[in-house]
């Protein structure tokens, strides 16, 4: 097995970039690692940009966001002082942590050489589970830097990694320091990994060191600036719809377990543990016909005129035992008298005799050969064992698949559930106005339709929702909208403000007045490009910290509700414990010609059953993201690749189903 920790390395230089021989620094970087490293490093990836600050976070997030990734990324060159000098804050934008400890050693380093490291501006943290550091573009300079850093670099990287780091730590940093080939100057700062040892030692923690305000690496644009000074192009990187899923996957809280009561309200939910029967099912040996509880003799020979001497209703309570000769009247389900042994039905027997009073029945003729003992009889938990596990952990509770209907039988009135999320949803702009507003409608403004589809859709899909109302395009209004919906809600929805307006402040008020971490802001799709995804850690009512997630969809009601289907769905599966998250996948077959769009478009259309059984789609028609009617009837969004031209009739393609099948073309 290959344990070694993995590096790529990221050259950035316009210079190597035209000519890569020219580049001096990989060889040194990896001659280091190599040299310094402990044994430990292997280098799988290398690449060159130029000074570019999109090209840079480009290459970088490539390498952390996918799968594979490596456990350390080194960049060289732009963390100057001249012009084309970005480095730094390129990757600062995209960092998810920063990491002020290494560049402070970096600095530290290169400052006992000479006082122009004075004029390298390192960067150093985590994106995902990778370890980004930028080195100045000196070889010397980059060199010194990384020898600075590397020997606690594979600690670092294992615990970004997600390796346990209890284990990590058991042995104290007098361990770490060891393993690591390093000594410390002697007053270990042993805050969560040297428990009692060094306290009061007389060396306080020195206060922390930050070079930068707080969130001063935010991505989005600071909206005191004006539209003059916002960003011309998004500054998010394009994801694929994979990787925004995936991300979505990552960063969506885990579902909570709750008990609740087995009601109506429980459909819907799914089981955290197995459930077990509490009771067998019949309870008691119970008859399955209308007729007579008999004795049976030894030959199986039951012939003769009997007299019913009982009579054993489904009701509760105790019938009289039964002799061999004689009978007792039962109907279907009810408990079979002691010493029973099997039932007659009804039709295999005559009436012969009644009482005086004429109102019951005496005697009973039966006319039987080859009697079994059981016969027509349902055994004590012959249908559900006391003890057997009736439902699996991770089963959904449907309202029609009969689920709530064993739980009652068996006698569980209460189970384990994964708890729902409660969903609020919040429509943005100063245009939108309530749907129902009476009058006309005056110039520029536009009816609230995102919110009323949102909560329609949440609740169909079986989720509580809270309607947060409409929020005008101002950052306080704005900020305190979200503040108090998230106090109220586990996901938040949003629509509007997401593209690149002036006025779209979600962005900024997730990142900079909530300290929320975005993460992506833009996905390479039709409808839904600007789809933006956070999560904002809060503490919730008891105090403990927890991350909710934030949707903030295009405001285009057609955009959000494909996005609430393709992106939130999957996330409140996740958070409810559903699975397999979002809507199922069928292939189709296409009724008619497709155009393509260069993005991969998710084409609202109608899903029908043809006379052979075949799923063919059919267009709701033009596409355009703010065209209301494309989801009218729509039942499906068909996934069209994308490229040129187009895909012909009876192509076959994915969809993704949102409501049932129909079963002749529309
Ligand atoms: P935005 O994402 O804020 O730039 O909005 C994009 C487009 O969607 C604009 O034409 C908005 O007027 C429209 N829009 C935004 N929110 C809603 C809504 N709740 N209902 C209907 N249209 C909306
Ligand atoms: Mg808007």
């Amino acid at each position: 097995m290959d344990s070694k920790l993995t590096v790529a390395i990221l050259v950035v230089s316009t210079t190597a970039a035209q000519d890569p021989t020219t580049d001096l620094s990989t060889k040194v970087l990896s001659d280091v690692l190599a040299d310094d490293g402990n044994d430990q490093w292997k280098v799988t990836d290398t690449k060159i940009v130029t000074d570019d600050a999109v090209d840079i976070q480009r290459q970088v997030i490539t390498w952390t966001d996918s799968l594979g990734a490596p456990n350390l990324i080194v960049t060289t060159g732009g963390t100057g002082f001249a012009v084309a000098d970005h480095t730094p804050e390129a990757i600062s934008l995209i960092l998810h942590k920063q990491a002020p400890g290494l560049v402070h050693a970096m600095l530290s380093t290169s400052l006992a050489v000479t006082p122009f490291a004075m004029m390298s501006r390192p960067a150093a943290g985590i994106r995902r589970n990778t370890v980004i550091i930028t080195l100045p573009g000196s070889p010397k300079g980059a060199k010194e830097n990384l020898q600075a850093v590397i020997k606690t670099l594979p600690h670092a990287c294992l615990q970004a990694s997600g390796a346990n780091s209890r284990k990590l730590h058991a042995g104290g940093v007098q361990k770490l320091e060891k393993d690591a080939g390093i000594a410390s100057s002697g007053c270990s700062h042993g805050h969560s990994h040297n428990h009692g040892h060094n306290h009061g030692s007389g060396h306080g923690h020195a206060p922390l060191v930050r070079h930068t305000k707080p969130n001063t690496n935010p991505l989005s644009n600071d909206p005191l600036l004006g539209p003059s000074r916002r960003y011309r192009e998004s500054p998010y990187p394009m994801v694929s719809v994979d990787d925004a899923l995936q991300m979505i996957a990552d960063f969506s809280p885990e579902p909570h377990v709750v008990r609740v009561k087995v009601d109506e309200n429980i459909v819907g939910s799914v089981l955290a543990d197995d459930v077990k029967a509490r009771e067998n099912v019949p309870a008691f040996r119970a008859s399955i016909v209308d007729g007579y509880a008999v004795v049976v003799p030894k030959d199986g020979n039951l012939k003769g005129v009997f007299p019913v001497t009982a009579v054993s209703h489904a009701a509760p309570g105790q019938t009289p035992a039964l002799k061999e000769g004689e009978i007792a009247r039962i109907t279907t389900g009810a408990p079979l008298p002691p010493g029973a042994t099997s039932v007659i039905m009804v039709e295999d027997t005559i009436l012969k005799s009644l009482t005086d009073d004429g109102k019951e029945e005496k005697e009973v003729e039966i006319n039987a050969e080859g009697v079994k003992e059981n016969e027509n009889v349902r055994e004590v938990g012959s249908d559900i064992q006391a003890e057997s596990i009736i439902l699996k952990r991770g089963e959904q509770i449907s309202g029609v698949g009969g689920e709530i209907g064993l739980l009652a039988a068996v006698g569980v009135a209460e189970t384990d559930v994964f708890r729902k999320p409660v969903i609020g949803v919040l429509s943005t702009g100063d245009e939108i106005i309530p749907y129902d507003r009476p009058g006309d409608l005056r110039l520029g403004e536009v009816r609230d339709t995102n919110r009323i589809t949102l909560i329609s859709a949440a609740k169909e899909w079986g989720f509580e929702v809270v309607d947060l109302g409409i929020a005008q395009d101002k950052s306080n209004t704005l900020e305190e909208t979200l503040r108090n919906g998230l106090r109220r809600v586990d996901v938040l929805i949003t629509t509007g403000g997401v593209s690149m307006g002036e006025l779209d402040l979600l962005k900024p008020t997730i990142e900079r007045s909530l300290g929320g971490t975005i993460h992506f802001g833009r996905v390479a799709m039709k409808p839904g490009k600007p789809t933006t995804f956070a999560t904002i850690p809060v503490k919730d009512n008891a105090g403990t910290r927890v991350s909710k997630t934030v949707f903030s969809l295009p405001g285009n009601p057609a955009s959000a509700l494909v996005t609430f289907h393709l992106f939130v769905l999957p996330s409140l599966h996740k958070q409810s414990g559903v699975s397999p998250v979002g809507l199922p996948k069928v292939s189709v077959s296409l009724a008619h010609q497709f155009n393509m769009d260069s993005r991969p478009e998710y084409h609202r259309a109608v899903v029908s059953a043809n006379k052979d059984g075949v799923l063919v789609a059919n267009s709701t028609g033009g596409q355009r993201s703010s065209k209301v009617g494309s989801l009218r009837a729509a039942n499906a969004l068909v996934c069209m690749p994308g490229g040129k031209g187009v895909l012909e009739k009876g192509a076959k393609v994915d969809a993704l189903v949102m409501n049932a099948v129909r079963t002749h073309a529309v």
